[in-house]
């Protein structure tokens, strides 16, 4: 009896050791997979005309290490000023990545310099938030009937590039204290540190670029959850917010309802802060609304993703929970990615009118109604 027991027992531990070993087999794989996601997966086909450069190319610290990220130059025939544009500060802000994408697949530089930095916290993209059920990639089917794949990342640096955070992240420029998270939060690192934690180091490197290419404008590309105050907006530094009242203005004009807000003094690390406080470039954030990644949230997968249809949102709306008017407009990422293209087109085009010579001309870009009746693959490349 007592034997029988004995090899029952064992039998069923080694069943769950061996269904152990299985799920951490299966978890193990879907996790090296964001690692290592095969050469189709953040594919960018960049416009004939830019050059490709490195991070590392203006802050030598991240040459060899995970940081370091793809940069593109573009240089009109005409002189003028110079734009800055980074995607995926957050790899959780799917419009600002493929936005940036869009930007570099049909940018014509006519006057001036665009550089674009699509995939600025490389280190964000290689794992998602535990238990926030996010897809791993999203992707659009190109006019050719090609799939073009992304990954869906996380807001901070992945833990294997930079661990632990602390109990309090201090941020060494100006001594202001944050939760532990923010030490691995892009846009709460800059104006970053040399010989820093890794994403203080990616800062820097931004940092460096943004003074050795003299820029002019610097636009970082976001999404925000629909229960965030700061939605479909505008964040301007006090020096940039002629301009991005300017393009406000004409944005509405385009149909396009959207907020413009001051960068706040006393928010330290934040990229629209940091760029414009050290430098005399012109600094603005900007944030589409972006229902994937906010609290209420229900089913995540790819398509909540491309839509931004959802129940729970549904509700919080009725609820009078969102800072969007939800019911009456429009979600899908073709739309945010339009807002984005659109606004930079213009930031760009108005530059000339606050800062003498800097004029800056890109030609090739889709109109904010083609994208939103064409969607997003057709403006990017086979
Ligand atoms: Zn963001």
């Amino acid at each position: 009896m007592f034997e029988k027991r004995y090899l029952a027992s064992r039998f069923s531990a080694t069943l769950l050791l061996l269904g152990a070993v299985a799920v951490a087999a299966i978890s193990a794989h879907s996790y090296l997979r964001m690692h290592h996601p095969g050469p189709d997966v953040d594919r960018v086909v960049p416009r004939e005309g830019f050059v490709h450069k490195r991070l590392s190319d203006y802050f030598q610290g991240l040459q060899d290490t995970p940081a370091d990220t793809d940069v593109y130059v573009q240089e009109g025939e005409q002189p003028g000023g110079t734009l800055l544009v980074l995607g995926g500060t957050h790899a959780n802000e799917p419009a600002g990545v493929v936005a940036a994408v869009v930007l570099l697949e049909n940018a014509d530089v006519k006057r001036g310099r665009l550089i674009i930095a699509p995939y600025a916290n490389l280190m964000a993209r290689t794992h998602t938030f535990p238990q926030d059920a996010h897809p791993q990639t999203f992707g659009f089917e190109t006019s050719g009937g090609v799939r073009r794949t992304f990954r869906y990342g996380a807001r901070t640096t992945n833990p294997v590039n930079e661990w632990p955070n602390p109990d309090i992240y201090i941020h060494p420029a100006s001594g202001q204290t944050m939760a532990g998270v923010e030490r691995s939060n892009l846009n709460r690192a800059h104006p970053g540190v040399a010989d820093g934690g890794m994403t203080e180091q990616l800062a820097y490197g931004f940092m460096q670029l943004i003074k050795q290419e003299d820029v002019d404008l610097a636009i970082d590309l976001h999404e925000a959850s629909p229960e965030y105050p700061v939605v479909d907006a505008l964040v301007a530094h006090e020096r940039a917010m002629e301009l991005a009242a300017m393009v406000t203005m004409e944005l509405e004009f385009e149909g396009i309802p959207i907020r413009l807000e001051p960068s706040p003094k006393n928010l330290r690390g934040l990229s629209h802060r940091e760029w414009g406080d050290q430098t005399d470039v012109l600094a603005i954030l900007m944030e589409t609304c972006n229902a994937s990644a906010g609290r209420f949230r229900g089913r995540t997968g790819e398509a909540l993703v491309l839509t931004g249809e959802d129940k729970a949102y549904d509700k919080a709306a009725e609820l009078g929970r969102l800072y969007v008017p939800w019911e009456s407009w429009d979600k899908r990422i073709a739309e945010r990615v339009g807002r984005h293209v659109t606004s930079v087109k213009l930031l760009a085009e108005n530059l000339e009118f606050v800062r003498d010579d800097a004029g800056i001309v890109i030609e090739g870009l889709p109109a904010y109604t083609s994208l939103s009746e064409e969607g997003v693959g057709a403006y990017l490349r086979d």
